[in-house]
């Protein structure tokens, strides 16, 4: 979408209750780590400026408490995203088996090839090196179904989380 001079693009993040994804974004956004839980209520949206090549650039991310399971909410929701984020805790195994389920349901309310996605694994700082690895081969694999790209972060410690958004920042700019 462009506004002007401005670009924008739209950022979704999907996944499981729980896993971290409001964690996620408020440390990109904001830099902080709240350890106390506090269900995201509604949907919720922060914008992130950038600059690339010189050119202000945003990026306006949606996060949500689950509501997008109900039909009239998650068509809003995920309608035009050019980036969709489907995240899965590494501490749980279990919700990486739930991630392409919520892809499916993102990717249907958008235009064939119109988004870019990502595979993202959380709270690594909960998992040893070992662990991460092991998981790491299933959730390659599972991206390379998914067309999408892998990374693990850790929104405690910040690891990769820079990185992480500069990438998504870096791809969605192209596109747009
Ligand atoms: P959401 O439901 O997916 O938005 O999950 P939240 O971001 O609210 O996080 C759920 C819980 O996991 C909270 O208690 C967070 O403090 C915790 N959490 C989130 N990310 C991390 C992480 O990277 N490391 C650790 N150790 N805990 C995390
Ligand atoms: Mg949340």
């Amino acid at each position: 979408m462009q506004l002007g001079a401005f670009k924008i693009s739209k950022v979704v993040v999907v996944g499981d209750l729980y896993v971290g994804k409001t964690s996620l974004i408020n440390r990109f956004c904001k830099d902080i780590f709240d350890r106390d839980y506090k269900a995201t209520i509604g949907v919720d949206f922060e914008i992130e400026r950038f600059e690339i090549a010189g050119v202000p650039y945003n990026l306006q991310i949606w996060d949500t408490a689950g509501q997008e399971k109900f039909k009239c909410i998650a068509s809003a929701y995920y309608r035009g995203a050019e980036v969709i984020i489907t995240v899965f805790d590494l501490a749980d195994i279990q919700t990486l088996d739930h991630t392409k389920q919520w892809l499916e349901d993102a990717l249907r309310e958008n235009e064939p090839g119109s988004t870019f996605v990502f595979l993202v694994g959380t709270k690594k700082d909960l998992v040893s090196d070992a662990a991460c690895e092991r998981i790491e081969l299933d959730a390659v694999r599972l991206a390379n179904e998914m067309q999408a790209e892998y990374w693990s972060v850790s929104a405690k410690t910040g690891e990769n989380v820079k990185e992480f958004f500069s990438r998504v920042a870096a791809l969605a700019f192209e596109q747009s």
